[in-house]
């Protein structure tokens, strides 16, 4: 049974790394950015409320996350596990979180931050927006994200840090590298 997350920059292809490492373990990934952008897509409520936040490349409101990942997290395909990809990303989300676990006794077991140098995350992104047409994927936005992921995620990993629970993955390099190192930091940790 794992409870984990997985931090990263926007474009260290921890989305990839997710998938890849959720097949492996058996657990569901939820990544929070794709929940959104397929209710921006199908033009919900949530959707709507979301989608100015997300095409300015800022966070959502923490009350609209926290409620969103609150849901996602009582359905039943998690009770054994899961791996959250872009969430915790502020102070306040982890505590919301904490209290989500909590509340049926849970906790989490392992946060896996993967790293990389921002010139290379911009170009990666650049190259993403060309082939998927994100609306968030612009050169100004980009780096908005990044900023605000240094910003907001580095007290994030902080406060895992002080917990003892963070593996830290180089996340640079072939797809399949980055994942065997990510398995092999996660038998380290577990
Ligand atoms: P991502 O695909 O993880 O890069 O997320 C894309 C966008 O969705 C972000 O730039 C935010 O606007 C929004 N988003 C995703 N996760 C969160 C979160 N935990 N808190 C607030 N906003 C989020």
């Amino acid at each position: 049974m794992t409870r984990m997350l997985i931090i990263g920059p926007p474009g260290s292809g921890k989305g990839t790394q997710a998938e890849r490492i959720s097949e492996r373990l058996g657990v569901v990934a939820i990544s929070t950015g794709d929940i959104f952008r397929r209710n921006v897509k199908e033009q919900t409520a949530l959707g709507v409320e979301a989608k100015k936040f997300i095409d300015a490349g800022d966070f959502v409101p923490d009350d609209v996350t926290n409620g969103m990942v609150r849901d996602r997290l009582l359905q039943d395909d998690v009770a054994d596990g899961f791996l959250l990809d872009g969430y915790p990303r502020t102070t306040a989300q982890v505590q919301a979180l904490d209290d989500i676990l909590a509340a049926n006794n849970q906790r989490l077991d392992i946060v896996l931050q993967l790293t990389a140098d921002d010139e290379e995350l911009v170009g990666r992104l650049k190259k993403r927006a060309e082939l998927d047409g994100r609306t968030d994927d612009t050169e100004a936005v980009i780096r908005h994200r990044l900023e605000l992921y240094r910003e907001q995620t580095h007290a994030v990993v902080a406060e895992y840090d002080k917990r003892g629970i963070v593996a830290r993955v180089d996340g640079l390099g072939g797809i399949d590298d980055v994942t065997d190192r990510v398995m092999d930091s996660l038998s380290t940790v577990r």
